[in-house]
């Protein structure tokens, strides 16, 4: 039987890992289009004055799957670094390092919220506490407290998600706080200590070319195996087949031409509500009217270049305060730890924000301006006017679980579920807050599921169920 034709939307991890295992495991002719000028999506890279930079920080996390774990340290070889974490979290105008350390919690603290945090824990432990409840602030106040929840992760989410922490569900609290209870909070402050440390912990990997070189190896290695790899090709719209039998015909433009590409299957990671709308015939109006109702976060980036070797030893700031607009601070210089180049160095801003808002329309100057004051305003003030300000726009950097997502959110999954041969995956496909290991897992279990040239429907049910239970990483 000749292999199925796969056409993949988007090559982050989720399209390459797919493309690259369909070609590795001779299961299907793939033919993926990435609209963007390199492979990664949000996990991916770009060079500039000789130093690689990601969309924020980002980092491998060593809860990677083994099996993807040694894919990628074999694709990548000796340019995957493991390296320390070495971060830090501005709290109550005190700078606590991240990943927590028992010695710098006690000596750095502020007292108030030492005393407040120990209080809660205690008043956990007692009958008669207020229910867990379903939203963002009442499922951190309840398992971590009223002074963690006022002093960090409430103000924090206002930034992220652009919503009142009441307005957003308590999926969003459980998905992506990793320390969501008083008992993991313990757990990840013992990490650090010597002897307690599990592997991993307070460790990350990351690639001497940027995040984004783990992306470009597996879009390299599948092109290597013979899938078809277009860089620089948008996906315009999907004609659905006319019958069982016929083709799927996905039209795109790249490079000033258009093509129509047939395909027996058509395996989405664009964000789902892109993908319900690009489809022809259309899908049924209250599904087009769903898709308004699930909506994504923006993000923009905002890059200053300093003429200092160093801005500081720290890989990344935190930012959870409502007074500064950034949520964090990253100096890639000290990710990869090369030392390149010499006499300069690049900050990384991360600014959450609406696509279109007052924010999303500033200009780079304003936008270096907003990023001087923020840190001056946190006692970091740059050492130098920066030699360069320049940005970069993430139409959709975080879901956003508001209250009552989930029925939109069913609508809009369960009709594109329905339309027969086609699939959504990844961060942006299955609206899941996800890291890049967790998109990787869904791209290797996309191919698992392709067997005998059929797409087994019911294993990737069960897959879905494991899929459900990641929960990030910071
Ligand atoms: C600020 C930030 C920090 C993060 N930090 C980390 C971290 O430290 N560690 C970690 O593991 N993860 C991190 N993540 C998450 C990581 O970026 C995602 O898990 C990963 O990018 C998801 O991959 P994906 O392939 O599912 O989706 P995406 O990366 O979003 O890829 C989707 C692709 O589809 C393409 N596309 C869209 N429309 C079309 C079209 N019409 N035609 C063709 N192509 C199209 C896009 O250009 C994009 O390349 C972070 C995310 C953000 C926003």
């Amino acid at each position: 039987m000749a292999s199925p034709r796969v056409v993949i939307l988007g090559g982050g991890p989720a399209g390459v890992g797919a493309a690259r295992e369909l070609a590795r495991r001779k299961l299907g002719a793939a033919t993926l289009l990435e609209a963007g000028a390199h492979y990664g999506g949000n996990a991916g890279s770009f060079e500039f004055g000789g130093q690689w930079l990601d969309y924020g920080s980002h980092r491998l996390h060593p809860a990677t799957d083994p099996a993807i774990l040694a894919d990628i340290r074999a694709l990548l070889g000796a340019d995957l670094k493991d390296r320390p974490r070495h971060g830090r979290i501005r709290l109550l105008g005190k700078w606590i390092h991240f990943p927590l350390k028992p010695v710098d919690l006690l000596l750095r603290l502020d007292k108030s919220f030492a005393v407040g945090t120990l209080r809660d824990m205690v008043a956990k432990k007692l009958p008669g506490r207020a229910p867990e409840g379903d939203t963002f602030e009442s499922v951190i106040r309840a398992n971590l407290g009223s002074t963690i929840a006022d002093e960090f992760y409430l103000p924090y989410a206002v930034k992220l998600w652009g919503r009142d922490p009441k307005e957003l569900s308590g999926v969003q609290a459980r998905k992506r706080v990793a320390a969501g209870s008083f008992g993991k909070l313990v757990r990840k402050v013992l990490n650090a200590v010597p002897g307690l440390k599990p592997p991993g912990a307070g460790r990350f990997f990351y690639p001497v070319r940027g995040f984004g070189q783990i992306s470009e190896a597996y879009a390299a290695e599948a092109a290597k195996l013979g899938a078809d790899m277009r860089l620089g090709w948008r996906m315009t719209r999907i004609e659905r087949p006319a019958s069982d039998s016929a083709p799927w015909r996905v039209h795109a433009e790249g490079h000033g031409r258009s093509d129509v590409i047939e395909a027996d299957y058509v395996w989405s990671t664009i964000p789902v509500t892109l993908l319900a709308r690009a489809l022809a015939p259309t899908a049924p109006q209250d599904v087009l009217e769903a898709t308004q109702a699930v909506t994504y976060r923006s993000m923009i980036l905002i890059y200053a270049q300093l003429p200092v070797e160093q801005f500081t030893e720290y890989d990344a700031h935190y930012f959870p305060g409502a007074k500064t607009r950034i949520t964090r601070l990253s100096e890639p210089k000290n990710y990869s730890d090369l030392g390149r180049p010499k006499g300069s160095t690049i900050l990384c801003a991360e600014l959450p924000c609406a696509m279109g808002d007052a924010v999303w329309k500033m200009s780079d100057e304003e936008l270096g301006q907003l990023l001087a004051d923020d840190l001056a305003g946190c006692g970091l003030p740059l050492p130098a006017k920066p030699t360069q300000v320049f940005t970069r726009r993430l139409p959709q950097a975080y879901p956003i679980y508001l209250m009552g997502y989930e029925a939109p959110l069913a609508k809009v999954e369960s009709w594109v579920e329905s339309v027969p041969r086609l699939l959504s995956y990844g961060r942006q496909g299955l609206f899941q807050h996800d890291n890049t290991h967790h998109a990787l897992a869904m791209a290797y279990g996309a191919v698992d599921c392709m067997q005998s040239g059929r797409f087994d429907t019911n294993h990737w049910g069960e897959l879905r169920q494991v899929f459900a239970k990641h929960v990030v990483e910071d």
